[in-house]
């Protein structure tokens, strides 16, 4: 059966010379990274290596990442320390952030009983700017949590005014960037940023690893104790190969991101118009002009009662698609983010969120278009 994969927003396959470079670290680089023994200083120098690779694609220094297993544990060991470490009393977010951070912040407010504040979200999926230059003024120390790339709708966050309007009020800044990072060539030394995350698996890296960038001279707290290891912050033996694995894909990705990005546009413009031309009367989520290349929510002008089944249908001609985050993709209750922005007639009916990357061609297109003909 043929196979088509556009769920490249839940995860993406990894790219060749990501599983050749890690085979050869498997195979060749053993060692304990804590021994003091050669074989153990191999897989250190390895990861101190990837460490720096990284560091100098985002901009940033390689002493301000930290290793984990991923984004979730990683805006988890921010958050937590934030309040927990920092002080913290006050944090801003919206209500269309991951749940890996608005879970979080949930649990946190009822142990630690923090003021947490939504700031509103406009019908187009952007936050409202004015709302969160007045609502982080405060007296007491404020953390402002936004994504940057929404991973449902793909708006995407004024970096730049965010982060001013952190830094003019005093306010720490937490950004979830998982959906951006390998998809930009970002230098993050232009904006005033405290935190932010990312995590291999979303740009043809491998599962389990990402990190967490904590800026030079804002000092954490562990989540997980044990050893030593990434500064006392993260204990337990460090994953020299996915780290390897992730170094590689951040490195092919930023590498060739230009090509990648013209590709993928002309798969949005041209997925665009064959629903507007088969399917008049879908409504997309957000300005397709002004979310990110990659990603891509629309409303099918189906009647709701197809809603249950239209995943269950694509799937079984081979096609992988989702309405949001991959979390919740079993389920027929719309998205916590498009619960946010839809008109409520407009939530029942079937959505879906079509998200590319460079391995996908125009002829996926034109059979996710024939088959939704057909269902
Ligand atoms: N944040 C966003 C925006 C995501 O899209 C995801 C993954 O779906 C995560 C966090 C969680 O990342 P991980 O799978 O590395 O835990």
């Amino acid at each position: 059966m043929k196979l088509v994969y556009l769920d490249n927003a839940a995860t993406t396959p990894i790219y060749p010379e990501v599983i050749q470079e890690m085979t050869s670290v498997l195979t060749n680089i053993y060692g304990n990274p804590s021994a003091t023994h050669q074989i153990g200083r191999n897989a250190k120098d390895k990861i101190e290596t990837s460490r720096k690779n990284i560091a100098k694609n985002l901009g940033v220094l390689a002493q301000e990442i930290i290793f984990t297993s991923g984004a979730t544990e990683a805006n988890n060991l921010i958050l937590n320390s934030c309040i927990k470490k920092l002080g913290v009393k006050r944090v801003i977010t919206s209500k269309i952030e991951h749940h890996a951070v608005l879970h979080t912040l949930e649990i946190l407010q009822k142990e630690l009983q923090i003021e947490l504040l939504f700031v509103s979200i406009l019908p187009n999926g952007d936050i409202n700017y004015t709302e969160l230059s007045n609502l982080v003024i405060s007296e007491k120390l404020t953390l402002v949590s936004l994504m940057q790339i929404n991973n449902e709708i793909g708006t995407i966050l004024n970096l730049e005014k965010v982060s001013q309007i952190c830094k003019e009020n005093n306010a720490l800044f937490h950004c979830d960037t998982v959906q951006s990072i390998g998809k930009f060539p970002f230098d993050f030394s232009l904006y005033a940023i405290d935190f932010f995350v990312g995590s291999a698996h979303k740009f043809h890296g491998p599962k389990g690893v990402g990190f967490a960038y904590i800026k030079k001279g804002i000092v954490l707290q562990a989540q997980i104790f044990g050893g030593e290891q990434e500064k006392g912050l993260r204990a337990g033996t460090e994953s020299v190969h996915n780290i390897a694995g992730m170094d590689k894909a951040l490195e092919i990705s930023v590498l060739n991101h230009l090509d990648i990005k013209n590709h993928i546009i002309s798969l949005k413009k041209y997925l665009i118009t064959k629903l507007e031309t088969d399917f008049a009367g879908t409504i997309f989520i957000g300005n397709t002009e002004t979310t990110t290349h990659s990603i891509i929510n629309f409303i099918l002008p189906f009647h709701e009662n197809k809603t249950p089944f239209l995943l269950f249908q694509l799937d079984l001609k081979g096609i992988a698609v989702s309405r949001g985050s991959a979390c919740q993709s079993g389920s027929v209750k719309p998205s916590h983010v498009l619960a946010e922005i839809v008109e409520e007639n407009n939530l029942k009916k079937p959505n879906l969120r079509v998200s590319f990357s460079q391995f996908n061609t125009f002829t996926d297109i034109d059979y996710l278009i024939e088959t939704l003909k057909s269902v």
